[in-house]
């Protein structure tokens, strides 16, 4: 099956007692036994409940992976990736990472022992010098968040199998529309659900995607046993929204591409980041490992101070100032006090996430009015 059939029929059957052409909200925390330990396949709700379950097969199909499971959040995915690992380990990652896991990873696992290196990785050789006995996981973004640099997943993932290291892709921005890792040699595939996967800025969830039955046991026991499961309705939102998933990345795609054209031929815009420009210092991989280039697109603002740049950010009339991304309205984000405030300041200016920098994304309204929209914000 292609990726649209897929979005709307995989891992769905109408609901065997009804019919129901759509999965029942399962609103149950625990399943009645026919006798003790014997049932139909489900015992507690923190464990297993049947609208996740219909979403992670849904979600596994479209990853091209083998298993996949849900968290109540992108955040407790990758809690759960790094609880695979114990003190001493290390792990190599973005140096231009979602400000959420630079936080987890430096405020929440380093004290446990865990040690972390943030490296730039748009050139691949550059992880290898990172190695060494102790390494266990490489952490991966692409495109990186916010200044779209994009990292050679095939490139890292064979310096991860030399090593003999598990390969992480977060997949969120580039959803498995336009990426699947997977085919590209990464071990786990995590994705906030709440960006394009939801698609509808209504629901904050997370997945793990695997191929391997031993990795997914693993993960899965940490679900478990952790307990940052997803409630059912929840994943019926995230059913509902996936069903569109490529109809709207194909407009994300078209809207971003107008958007970031007329950007780029802006006198106010100093530099943009997109990687679908032809000269964008890492188009060629974009281009081999992505099927397009997606919607989200960030701008410094020509010489513009702090205050100048909020008196803009909060001028946009079809574009809405707020975190997150990937839903179907426009949103504006100001990086340096919203989504990467808990990145220290020395290290948001080494990898360009200045105060004068801007993140769009770019939603699925007509691209005439996001054009209009912006003319007049920038004026
Ligand atoms: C939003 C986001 C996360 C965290 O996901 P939540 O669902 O907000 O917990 C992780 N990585 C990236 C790239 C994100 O955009």
């Amino acid at each position: 099956m292609k990726f649209g059939t897929k979005a709307i029929h995989a891992g769905l059957e109408p609901d065997p007692s009804t019919g129901a052409i759509m999965t029942p909200i399962f609103q149950t925390s625990t399943y009645v036994q026919e006798s003790p330990g014997k049932n139909k396949g489900y015992g507690y709700a923190r464990g297993k409940n049947p609208t996740r379950v219909a979403l992670e097969k849904n979600i596994a199909a479209l990853e091209e992976g083998k298993h996949a499971i849900c968290f109540s959040s992108g955040m407790g995915a990758v809690d759960a990736v790094v609880k695979l690992l114990r003190p001493g380990d290390e792990v190599i990652t973005g140096d231009d990472l979602y400000g959420g896991s630079y936080r987890m990873f430096t405020k929440v696992f380093e004290p446990y022992g865990i040690k972390f290196h943030f490296i730039n990785m748009t050139n691949a050789a550059n992880v290898e010098q990172y190695v060494n006995a102790n390494t266990k996981l490489i952490w991966l973004e692409t495109p990186t968040n916010p200044t779209m640099q994009i990292v050679d997943i095939a490139a890292v993932s064979s310096i991860a199998k030399k090593h003999n290291l598990l390969l992480a892709v977060d997949n969120t921005f580039a959803s498995p529309y336009l990426q699947n890792p997977l085919l590209l040699g990464a071990d786990i595939v995590m994705h906030s659900v709440t960006k394009y996967l939801g698609g509808h800025s209504d629901v904050v969830m997370g997945a793990l995607v695997v191929n391997d039955d031993s990795l997914h046991e693993k993960l899965y026991f940490i679900l478990n046993s952790c307990g940052a499961n997803p409630g059912p309705q929840d994943c019926f939102l995230v059913l509902r929204g996936i069903k569109t998933l490529h109809l709207r990345m194909e407009r994300h795609c078209y809207n971003g591409r107008k958007v970031a054209e007329f950007l780029r031929q802006h006198p106010r815009v100093e530099k943009i980041y997109w990687p679908g420009f032809e000269d964008h210092p890492n188009h060629a991989i974009a281009k081999k490992q992505m099927r397009d280039f997606g919607g989200m697109i960030s701008i410094v603002l020509k010489g513009a101070s702090l205050d100048e740049t909020f008196r803009i950010a909060s001028s946009f009339q079809v574009f809405s100032l707020a975190e997150s991304l990937g839903g179907v309205e426009s949103l504006i984000n100001h990086p340096v006090t919203m989504t990467h405030a808990s990145i220290p300041k020395a290290e948001r200016d080494r990898v360009g996430v200045v105060d004068n920098l801007l993140r769009l994304s770019v939603g699925v309204e007509d691209v005439e009015d996001l054009i209009a929209d912006l003319e007049q914000a920038l004026a």
